[in-house]
């Protein structure tokens, strides 16, 4: 799958450029939503079959716009595909002349089975969106952030999954560890060009995954159960957390004051694992 934008508008504006994978909904939805009210020029990146989303998220933020400026693009890309990947950064300093901010944040979790019924396939299917995407996305956003020479924020999307492992999603958390080892190698590959990398570890987060995924494969058929039954068990602050909660985390380490802060992985998953 290639990349392709949908419309291009030239910017001259000195905002951040920020690009972020999966978008289209969840936790990407709004980090993409934050960093525009922050002030960056957001590229919100998803699979073609997401266009209709990113195309009213891209309105959306537009409409935030006092002056008519374009503040978003919707880029089309497919993280597991090295072309879709390379050329999504491109069309970002294509459009803004630079890239700033790479939010890694595209990931899939399949359904909850006992690690000895597990589909083999999982292994491939999950390792590949979670761990090489993830991987394409640090490297050709490291690439292109150290050719710019002035530094630049890499955030990627582990797991609380990714600092303690569990029957049911081995090959989820390996996937998660996997970007908590990327993230640390890259933030000491690339902190010489004052370039951070740092990454957030949910808990369980209110998102279409949460709620098509492991919410179905726990047994609970209403929403509303998870809060009442799995989150009190899980965490010691009782709750599930909020996609806006995970972008005011990514909004501050994205900042200015934020830069004395690599290879981190942060849990932002109200209680459930103590580091
Ligand atoms: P979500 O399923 O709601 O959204 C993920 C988005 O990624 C979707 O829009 C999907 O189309 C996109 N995507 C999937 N494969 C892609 C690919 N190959 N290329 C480009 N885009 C692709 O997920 P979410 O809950 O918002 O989670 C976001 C990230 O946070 C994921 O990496 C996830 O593993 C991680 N995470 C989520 C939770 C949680 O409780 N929701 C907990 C821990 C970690």
């Amino acid at each position: 799958m290639s990349t392709s934008t949908t419309s291009e508008t030239a910017s001259t504006s000195q905002r951040k450029t920020a690009l972020i994978t999966g978008a289209a909904q969840g936790i990407g939805r709004a980090v993409a939503l934050r960093l525009a009210r922050d002030g960056c020029w957001v590229g919100v990146v998803d699979l073609k079959s997401q266009e209709g989303a990113l195309t009213e998220l891209k309105d959306e933020i537009n409409a935030l716009s006092q002056d008519g400026e374009s503040r978003a693009e919707v880029i089309i890309a497919d993280v597991t595909d090295v072309k879709s990947v390379k050329n999504m950064v491109d069309t970002a300093v294509r459009i803004t002349g630079k890239l700033d901010i790479m939010v890694s944040n595209a990931g899939i979790l399949k359904p909850l089975v006992p690690f000895l019924e597990a589909p083999l396939s999982d292994w491939d299917d999950v390792m590949d969106v979670n761990a090489r995407g993830a991987y394409y996305c640090y490297r050709f956003a490291g690439e292109q952030m150290v050719k710019q020479g002035h530094g630049g924020r890499i955030v990627g999307a582990s797991s609380v999954m990714g600092k303690k492992g569990r029957d049911m999603v081995a090959t989820y958390s390996a996937s998660k560890f996997a970007v908590r080892g990327l993230t640390q190698s890259a933030a000491d590959a690339l902190g010489k060009y004052g370039i951070t990398v740092n990454a957030y570890a949910p808990g369980h987060i209110d998102t279409p995954m949460t709620h098509n995924t492991v919410l179905p494969s726990m047994g609970f058929t209403k929403p509303g159960e998870v809060h009442r039954t799995l989150a009190p068990k899980e965490g010691v602050l009782g709750r599930t957390g909020s996609a806006e909660e995970v972008a005011a985390w990514v909004s501050f380490i994205v900042s200015d004051g934020a830069g004395f802060i690599t290879g981190q992985t942060v849990g932002i998953d109200g209680g459930m694992h103590f580091d």
